[in-house]
Parts: structure tokens; sequence; C-alpha cells
């Protein structure tokens, strides 16, 4: 018997997703928003990067064009229709306090009480110990971390001297998609996880490069085999699995 996941909290009403890549999101996470705006929360993406160094075969600045795009797309289709650009470098994005900052200032001006970002630890658990990529550590800690940044008007006062933004220290969570030390689960529907199916598939050009697949059949064959390894730790239920930190 595995240790079982603990349900999610269900007492907020704003979330940002914030991770590095287009598609990051939709490699799992995407089930959970479904849910979550499916019950009238509200969910905004931020992306670190606009993915210009993920596909082989294309130049970087037609990559970035095309994959803001499907990203835009793949966002709607679980009903997020704010999805942010920072246009930090895929691939080399620096951990520091601009990226921090660059964070902050949307925390701040978002105001979520949940924070979602993608896994930041070293590697990925399936069933090997696959390596992960440095952008994804690098934003992943950036997240927490600028969970706290947001909160303290002494840190970045630039951003509140402007005017407009005010400090907020009402992130209560920040939830960690695709850790290997999962302590929780959304538990989602069958039509949530065809709602992130739809939404993984926008990435068209990103699944054509890497699978011979159509976007759909490549999709659901990856939530399928997701489900069967997540939900033997959640009595069975379909479910998308986050390490959960506390504020
Ligand atoms: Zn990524």
């Amino acid at each position: 018997m595995t240790d079982q996941f603990t349900p999610m909290p269900t007492d907020w009403e704003r979330a940002l997703a914030i991770v590095a890549h287009p598609d990051d999101l939709e490699y799992g996470a995407a089930a959970a928003v479904a849910e979550w705006t499916d019950a009238g929360r509200d969910v905004a993406y931020l992306l670190v990067t606009r993915g210009e160094a993920g596909i082989d075969t294309l130049e970087p600045e037609e990559s970035a064009r095309v994959r803001e795009g499907e990203q835009i797309a793949s966002a709607a289709v679980v009903g997020v229709d704010s999805v942010t650009f920072l246009g930090h470098r895929d691939g080399v994005i620096e951990e520091g306090t601009a990226l921090r900052r660059d964070l902050a200032a949307v925390i701040r001006s978002h105001r979520p009480e949940l924070l979602i970002t993608l896994n930041h630890r070293e590697t990925w658990d399936w069933g090997t110990r696959a390596w992960n990529t440095p952008d994804h550590r690098v934003v992943g800690r950036a997240v927490l971390d600028a969970a706290g940044d947001a909160g303290n008007r002494w840190i970045f006062p630039e951003q509140l001297a402007a005017g407009g933004a005010r400090p907020w220290d009402g992130v209560r969570w920040v939830a960690v998609a695709g850790s290997p030390e999962a302590t929780h689960a959304q538990g989602v529907s069958e039509r949530s996880v065809e709602r992130a199916v739809a939404s993984l598939a926008e990435h068209r050009a990103y699944i054509a490069a890497l699978s011979d697949l159509e976007p759909v059949a490549y999709a659901r064959e990856l939530h399928a085999s997701m489900a069967e390894m997540t939900a033997p730790r959640f009595g069975g239920a379909p479910c998308v699995p986050f390490e959960l930190f506390t504020r």
C-alpha cells in the first residue's frame, strides 16, 4: 500500500500558474485547472519564456510565435483567458532577483491565494531518476521565493512607488505539479480529463516534432499512462498530484 495523497484545499478563489515553457501545464496540471475553472474559480497563466528553444526544426523566433499561439489556445480549452509571457530566454533562464522581481510584480497584480508551478526538484519520478531541466528548477524555486517577496513592501519597493501595485501577502499555498515528492492531489472528472487532453493537443507543432501520433491520440495516451500511475494513491480515482507548500 503506497501513501495516499491528501485532497487539495478548496477554500480559495484565485490561482496563478507560473511555469517556464508553453506546454509545461498541459503535461498533467491542466486537468486540475479545468476542474477549478468549471467550479467558477479564476485561474491565470504566466509563462516565463516564449518557448523559442523548444522545437529543433523551427528557428527560435518562428518557434516563439507558434508556441505563444498554441499556449493561448490550449489555455482557452480549460477556461483560462489570461495568459502572459515574460520573455525570459528559453533554456537559459537566470535564477536571481531579476526573475523574482518579474514574478512578484505579477503576483502583486493578480493577488492569488494559490500559486501553481512545475517540478523544481532535481529529478522526475518516472520509474527512473530522470534529470530535470535547469529552467524548471529555476522557475519553480523562484515561484516559491516570490510568494514571500510579493507580500513584503520593502522588497521591490519601486513597484509600489510607481503607483497601482500594492503588496500581496495572501498567497497561502504553492502547489508544485510533477514533483517526485507529491503530497496532495486534485480529483478530476472525466470531463476535466477530456478537456486536458484537448488542451495538450493544441500544442500541435510541438507534438508533431516529438511524436508520430496525431495530437489528440498522443495526448490521450499520455493522460492514460499518468492516470495509471497516480490513481492508486487517490483511492483509485483520477487525480492530479501536487507537492503542496503552505505559507
Ligand atoms: Zn518545460
